[in-house]
């Protein structure tokens, strides 16, 4: 489906909880979450994702809060996984409880996992995360590699983040895996916490990789651009949506988990998709869909914070 700039869009990211185990301080560093039963079900996201395949949106990434801190999630997926039309489905996760599901997600065709991961030493890890849980990321990144999914780290470019950086782009001189960094965008607590752009991200990564250049590759739903180096095994990637805005190629439509469709991560604005959902319509979702995309703004505006009328976290909306 294009929206009223011309983009097409075709991936979707729904968020299944805004519940989380990890209190990281630039997310949610309280905690707050809705009532279990404000939280779409899994046949509501169902109908909902059969609904968005026929307007086009083929590319689903599941997202919270953490998902599989939602009961039943690993079975969640493989339903979506299994809807016709469906192209690809991924999970963003924290990682702290992906070992024992790693197997699982993979046996069913899962296409991949981001597994979010800040800091590679464990004090500075629970120091930003809010919780002791490294030892339990580290288990979920080796199940993911050793059960043949395609994984990638994101890592959030954090004040003061410039002395591990290093470290965590190693990861991908020692795992074919890619390590992406993510700019503080200005959401929720994100507003307080302005760290290192791409350039000084790369700067600093090029004191170890001299060669690492750019690569004009596309390696998964779109946003981040990809640099390689003949000593990575995986590629670095660099998700810059506040240095270098990207909305012109922006693909992408939210979901969140009280069912609350986001034409835009800045904006408050969204189209309530729980009346079509209670009218048990297809036709009545498509049109809510339709009306979500109509409504994309040409582009997010994080460079000016008092044009951000989003109010909520990165925690409650997916991220
Ligand atoms: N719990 C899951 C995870 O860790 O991937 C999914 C939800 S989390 C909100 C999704 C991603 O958003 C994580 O990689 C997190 O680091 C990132 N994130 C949260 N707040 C952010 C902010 N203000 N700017 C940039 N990325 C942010």
């Amino acid at each position: 489906m294009q929206d009223t700039f011309g983009r097409s869009i075709n991936y979707m990211r729904i968020s299944v909880t805004d519940r989380c185990n990890l209190r990281c301080r630039y997310c949610a560093p309280d905690g707050a979450c809705v009532q279990a039963d404000g939280i779409l079900t899994d046949e509501e996201i169902l109908r909902t994702v059969k609904a968005a395949v026929s307007t086009g949106i083929t590319r689903f990434k599941v997202t919270g809060g953490e998902p599989l801190m939602r009961p039943g999630c690993a079975d969640l997926l493989r339903r979506l996984k299994a809807i016709p039309g469906v192209q690809s489905v991924t999970l963003t996760t924290n990682g702290t409880m992906l070992a024992p599901l790693a197997k699982e997600l993979a046996a069913f065709g899962l296409d991949g996992v981001n597994i979010s991961l800040d800091a590679p030493e464990r004090a500075e890890y629970a120091r930003i995360a809010g919780a002791d849980r490294l030892p339990d990321v580290l288990a979920g990144l080796d199940a993911a590699l050793a059960a043949g999914l395609r994984t990638k780290l994101n890592c959030v470019l954090l004040p003061g983040c410039e002395k591990r950086l290093i470290s965590l782009a190693r990861f991908a001189a020692e795992r074919p895996i890619d390590v992406r960094f993510i700019e503080v965008m200005p959401i929720g607590a994100g507003r307080e916490d302005p760290g290192p752009d791409r350039d000084k991200a790369l700067a600093i990564l090029r004191t170890e990789w001299p060669g690492l250049h750019a690569v004009n590759e596309c390696r998964g739903n779109g946003p981040a651009h990809y640099y390689a180096d003949d000593a990575l095994m995986g590629r670095i990637g660099m998700i810059d949506a506040v240095s270098h805005r990207f909305c012109e190629n922006c693909n992408r439509i939210r979901l969140t988990c009280t069912g609350l469709l986001k034409p835009c991560l800045c904006y408050g604005e969204s189209v309530d998709l729980r009346g079509a959902l209670h009218s048990g319509s297809e036709e009545d979702l498509r049109a809510a869909l339709c009306r979500a995309v109509a409504a994309k703004p040409r582009a997010h505006c994080f460079e000016d914070r008092a044009g951000i009328t989003e109010r909520r976290g990165m925690s409650e909306i997916g991220g």
